[in-house]
């Protein structure tokens, strides 16, 4: 894009004359803003999506794909006992009690509206099966057959395109007109050779995710990441807060986000954190552990960052590696050449360049029964020949964002609600407290598809009421 403008606040009662009209704008297409359009577009209301890129992908594409919801159809179907207050009781306990109870709930009980739906227009989700991500106490992870965030977007938008919605590429939104009382009457938007467009619409939705992106704001907002690999979208660039600061708007836990203590280097790819849920360890150069892994994959990434020469190894046995090779991530990973394979704990030990003796004691702790002291109990020991990836922390996406109500209307620093602005999904405060411990996975798409699916509901009832 030519001279691209910097997101700002333009102060005016009227968009230019002639400028096009819609009821609702989104900005950004990706699940967040896919899922919106998909149940405004059921509503029977028109909606227009603006999408920086040619297409909506974002960190939706980038990612696993893995939406928790509780109560669905599917889950039913398949005999799995949950329920909306274990997942919100989980959601919360990750947290530490620090996530915002009202958003938690309002996007829990959402998520299952928004997967029966989906489900119903086609969208063939499955159950993750096999393993628990840590914090989740039953199987309620859905996810398209293949598994990847990707699958899921081309199906979302599919259904989106097949029910109306209109989805506009290649315009980037740097300016949100506003009037004297904080009500948005239309957007501007770049197009690639650079000339600013407009939109009057009566309500807008920002659903442009977070700040990974943005370097300086993470350098400011989340220092410990700073140096840390970006594995999200470019287009997480930090608009959604640079106008809510213009504007005066609350933000909320602008210091949380996802990390991940598994990103493969240097190819540069997710390895699944079910390798450690059953019963894979990380190693340092030197062959040792350095944490209870099975916290969380979040909190690993600031512990991997840590160790010398800010990376570990994945090391896993044959059982775990049938296990990965279900994951189309680990396959790529593995296809990039990765994976290292070593028959003895001497030969595993060459691969990570470090003390045999050391590596031998740190396996032997590896014992069925045994709990280290660390406190990690284990169920079974590592067997050769032993598999090893080298991985280092990267950031996902952040977490905080603007402070919204449990309607994902934005909230005005004194408390008020903004009359026909709404955020969700990355762009909106998160639902993981503050830092990278209170992540539970899946909470990101929770947020998007769930948070999505819920501004839509609301603008579509204030529409059918005027
Ligand atoms: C490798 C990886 C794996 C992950 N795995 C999972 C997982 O399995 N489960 C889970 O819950 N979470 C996961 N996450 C997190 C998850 O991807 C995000 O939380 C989620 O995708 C956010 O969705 P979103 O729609 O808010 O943002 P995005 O998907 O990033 O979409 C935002 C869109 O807005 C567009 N945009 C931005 N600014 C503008 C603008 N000014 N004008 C127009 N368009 C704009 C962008 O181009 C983009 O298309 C993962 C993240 C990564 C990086």
């Amino acid at each position: 894009m030519k001279n691209q403008k910097a997101p700002q606040i333009v102060r005016a009662e009227t968009m230019p004359d002639g400028t096009p009209e819609v009821p609702v704008c989104i900005v950004g297409g990706g699940s967040c803003g896919l899922t919106a359009a998909i149940a405004l577009r059921k509503a029977g209301i028109d909606v227009l999506v603006l999408e920086r890129d040619e297409s909506g992908t974002g960190s939706s594409a980038l990612s696993s794909g893995f939406i928790p919801a509780a109560e669905t159809r599917l889950q039913k179907s398949l005999g799995i006992e949950d329920s909306h207050q274990l997942l919100i009781d989980d959601v919360m306990n990750k947290a530490h009690g620090q996530a915002p109870l009202h958003l938690v709930k309002a996007y829990v009980l959402s998520a299952t509206e928004a997967i029966d739906e989906l489900e119903k227009m086609g969208l063939p989700f499955e159950i993750v099966d096999g393993f628990l991500y840590p914090g989740h106490t039953v199987r309620r992870m859905h996810t398209m057959p293949e598994k990847t965030g990707s699958t899921l977007m081309t199906r979302l938008a599919q259904v989106a395109n097949d029910l109306g919605a209109d989805i506009l590429g290649q315009s980037l939104v740097c300016e949100l007109w506003v009037n004297a009382q904080d009500h948005v009457v239309g957007v501007g938007y770049q197009r690639p050779d650079g000339a600013v467009e407009y939109l009057s619409c009566d309500y807008l939705l920002l659903a442009c995710n977070g700040f990974g992106g943005n370097s300086e704001m993470v350098k400011e907002l989340l220092p410990e990441m700073a140096n840390a690999v970006f594995a999200g979208h470019q287009g997480n660039d930090g608009t959604a807060i640079q106008w809510g600061r213009q504007l005066g708007l609350q933000m909320g836990d602008l210091d949380a986000y996802q990390g991940h203590g598994s990103w493969v280097t240097p190819q540069g790819a997710l390895m699944t954190w079910a390798f450690i849920m059953e019963g894979g360890v990380q190693v340092n150069a030197l062959g040792k552990r350095f944490n209870d892994e099975t916290g969380g994959y979040s909190e690993a990434a600031v512990h991997v960052l840590s160790q010398p020469g800010s990376i570990a190894w994945n090391i896993f046995d044959a059982p775990l590696l049938e296990l990965l090779r279900s994951f189309p991530d680990f396959r790529d990973a593995e296809a990039a050449g990765a994976l290292r394979t070593a028959i003895t704990v001497e030969d595993l030990a060459a691969i990570v360049g470090c003390d045999p003796a050391t590596l031998k004691a740190t396996l032997d702790e590896v014992r069925a029964g045994h709990t280290d002291s660390m406190g990690r109990s284990f169920t079974r020991s590592l067997q050769g020949p032993y598999h090893a990836i080298k991985v280092t922390g990267a950031l996902f996406h952040t977490q905080g964002g603007l402070e919204v109500d449990a309607q994902c209307r934005v909230v005005k620093t004194n408390g008020q609600t903004l009359s026909n602005l709404y955020a969700a999904g990355g762009a909106a405060r998160g639902v993981s407290g503050r830092g990278a411990d209170g992540y539970l996975a899946g909470n990101g798409l929770l947020s998007a598809v769930g948070g999505g699916w819920l501004a839509a509901q609301d603008i579509a009832k204030k529409l059918h009421a005027a």
